[in-house]
Parts: C-alpha cells; structure tokens; sequence
C-alpha cells in the first residue's frame, strides 16, 4: 500500500505526474480535505489585488469571525502555516524587555517560549506535567508574584499530548492584571468551543489543516482593539518584516488593500471553501460529531488495553492521544498501518515517543466509518500477533457507543 497501484504508477510513467498512494489521515495533521476543497484549489488564478479577489478575502474575513466567535475587524488568514500564526502574534506583541508568562506542557507551549526569547522577552514559564492541563490558579500565582507582566500565552490544544486548556478563566485574569492573552487554537478552531470574544482572547491564531480540513498554507489569526494599540504603540519595529501585522493589516483592511507580499491565490479558494463547509455543517454539530467519534474510539482503543493519555475531563475530541498497552511497539505497527491498509497515525512527541499514539480525528477525518476502518485494521495486526482474543471486539465496543447515541447503523460519518 506504500507503493502506488500499478495503475497509477503506470499514469505516473506517461504523465511524470506525482500519483499519491491512497492515504486515511489520522494523525495530529493534515486532516483529510473534502472534494469540495480540492477542487477549490484547482480554479483559475485571479490577479491578488483584483475587485473578485478583494471580495473573496472580505468573505473569507467574515466567515472566520464567525468560527472564532469575534467581533474583531482584524481577523485574517494570514500566509504561512500554523507555526507564522504563533510567530506572527509573538513578534508584533512582544518587545524586548516585556514579561511574558507561557504555560508548557507539551511541545507546543515549549515552541511559544522559544519563540517568546528570541523575542527579548522576559521568559516566565508556568509547568505542568506533561498531559496535564496548566491549572488557572498557577496563572493567577504567576500573574501576582511577576510584576506587570505584557502577555500570557498558552496553548488551547496541546496536541503533543491531546489535552484541552480551559481558557475562560485565564483570560479574566489576563483583564484584571491588564495583560494580553495569547491562545493557540490550531487544533480546536472549528472542531471544539472557542470564544476569543467571550473569553476575553486578544490575539488568537490557528492553521488550516487540523480541524478546518484545508491543506496546510494558511494560519487564521485573529486581534482584538487591545492587542492592536499593542502593536501600534510599539517603541522598537516588529522584527520580522514578513509578519509585520502593522503593514499586513494595510493589506487587509477594506479600502486599502495595499500590496504587502502576494497573497497564495489557491490556498484562499480553498479555505473558503472549508469554511463554507463548517457553516453550512454548523459549529454546534460540528463539535457534536468530534465528541462522537472521539468517544467511539476510545471505547474501542480500550477494548484492546490502550489507556487515554490525557487528564480526565481535559481530553481533546479531535486529538486522541492514548498509552499503548506495555507490550505491544510502537514503531512497527505504526508501520504496517501504513504499509497495509494506508492509515496514517501519529506517535509520541519527545518523551512520549514509543509510549503514546496520536490518533487525530478532526474536521472531515471524524467519521464513523474512519474510526471502524481504522479499529478494524489495527484488530487484524493484533490479533495474527496473537494479542487479541477476538477479532471485531473493539469495533464492537465502538458501534455500542454510536448505538448508545442512536447513531444510525447505516451512517458513514
Ligand atoms: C500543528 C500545531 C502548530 C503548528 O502548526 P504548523 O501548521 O505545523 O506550523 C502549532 N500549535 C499547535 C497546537 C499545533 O497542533
């Protein structure tokens, strides 16, 4: 299966054309990407400053503010990935000498603080274990003790570890010691709750390709009034000129459009396209379908002794991340997924590597018939060895949870 079908390498002989064995995207990202989006990205190109373009990137504006619950003029997709989101909202909001707290537990929360110094930033990092979330009263702690602290950054989903960050409280905080409050919501914008409004976020970014189901290129990013005087009444010039949001946000807004870099024309069709999809499906169902599916394969994970990795009560639906039973390895079967039945799953990151899976089920990935196929195949490489009693026990143990929830037998998603 790692190889093409020898019809596609025989296309591929006469066109040079790169055919892409057949995949199932499960793991921390990309996600699978519907037809719809693909066949966005194959439209003809338009000039980047002309009238349909600038309506589509007002269109594009809108249906993001409506994913990110925000009133927030300065909400874009900005080029780049979901890393140039992270980088973007660091470098315009933070100048040397400016405290900044970071909560880390995990890899994500570790990228912040590094980029936080190189910076200049005045690092002030709040821990937690691995797999646990960062508790608010450590914030709160943190935010008495530090002195006038600019920022606090954390991450909303930790998809090192699949922990879900309760935020709410932490951007009241943030009000009360007048600070700036950073989310990180590449692996929860359009598959979990998010409230950059309600939950006081002044700068919000995310990535196309985790729940929103877009190939990966762009990083929507959001900016409150309060994060915007931040950056205007900055005293040293952002250090990156590609990321400047200051003159970024000449590009974007309405009347200006003034040319800043070239906009990746089919990257924009393509999640529009997403977004399009996210609201004609709804948040709320959305989100109800990442619960789901999510419950189904832990439930059927746990029928062959795998064990969720993250805090009770903390867990992300759209990032499944569980301990693997203590003798069966990690790296071969991971392997053989791929090689056999062309599944793509994630493996620990750091000191989880070899103890932990990352099973992503996000945007168009968290389907039934995604959870079934994917517990199915990974039964059949346990069960020849020998580690099963029964073939079809944990998609068994995962259709009683879609029954429970009166899931209709014959439904795929
Ligand atoms: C994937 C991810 C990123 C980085 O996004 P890239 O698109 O890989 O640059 C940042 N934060 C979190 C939580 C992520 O899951």
């Amino acid at each position: 299966m790692h190889r093409t079908s020898g019809e596609q390498d025989r296309v591929a002989e006469r066109t040079g054309a790169f055919a892409p064995p057949p995949r199932l995207l499960l793991g921390p990202g990309p996600s699978m990407v519907h037809p719809r989006v693909l066949q966005a990205m194959a439209s003809p190109l338009l000039g980047h400053l002309d009238p349909e373009f600038l309506r589509l990137m007002d269109e594009i504006q809108q249906r993001l503010r409506h994913v990110f619950k925000t009133t927030n003029p300065f909400t874009i997709a900005l080029s780049g990935t979901g890393s140039a989101g992270m980088e973007a909202a660091l470098v315009n909001l933070i100048e040397p000498g400016d405290a900044v707290i970071v909560g880390i537990n995990g890899v994500f929360g570790s990228r912040m603080a590094a980029i936080v110094e190189r910076c200049g930033g005045t690092l002030i990092r709040v821990e937690a274990p691995w797999g646990r979330i960062i508790e608010p009263e450590a914030i709160a702690d943190a935010l008495r003790s530090a002195g006038p602290v600019k920022a606090v950054a954390i991450v909303h989903a930790e998809t090192s570890t699949g922990v879900e960050q309760p935020l709410a409280p932490i951007g009241s905080l943030c009000r009360d010691h007048d600070a700036l409050f950073i989310v990180d919501a590449v692996t929860s914008l359009g598959g979990l709750p998010l409230e950059v409004d309600g939950w006081h976020i002044d700068a919000c970014y995310s990535g196309t390709q985790k729940c929103l189901s877009c190939p990966p290129g762009l990083a929507p990013l959001t900016l409150n009034d309060r994060a915007l005087a931040a950056i205007r009444s900055r005293t040293t010039p952002c250090q990156s000129w590609y990321l400047d949001l200051a003159l970024i946000a000449d590009y974007w807004a309405e009347g200006k459009r003034a040319y800043h870099h070239t906009a990746p024309i089919s990257m924009l069709y393509a999640l529009r396209e997403a977004l399009c999809l996210v609201e004609e499906e709804g948040l709320e169902t959305r989100f109800a379908r990442h619960r789901r599916h999510s419950a189904a394969l832990l439930a059927g994970l746990a029928a062959l002794g795998f064990t969720p990795f993250a805090q009770e009560g903390h867990r992300l639906p759209s990032l499944n991340a569980v301990a693997l039973p203590p003798a069966l390895e990690d790296a071969p079967l991971r392997t053989e997924l791929l090689r056999q039945f062309g599944i793509d799953i994630g493996g620990g990151l750091g000191p989880l590597q070899g103890k932990i899976w990352r099973i992503g089920l996000m945007g168009e990935s968290a389907t039934r018939a995604n959870v079934l196929t994917f517990l199915g195949a990974l039964e059949t490489l346990l069960f020849r060895r020998r580690w099963t009693g029964q073939p079809g026990q944990a998609a068994e143990a995962a259709s009683r949870v879609y029954r429970e929830q009166g899931l209709d037998e014959h439904s795929l998603v």
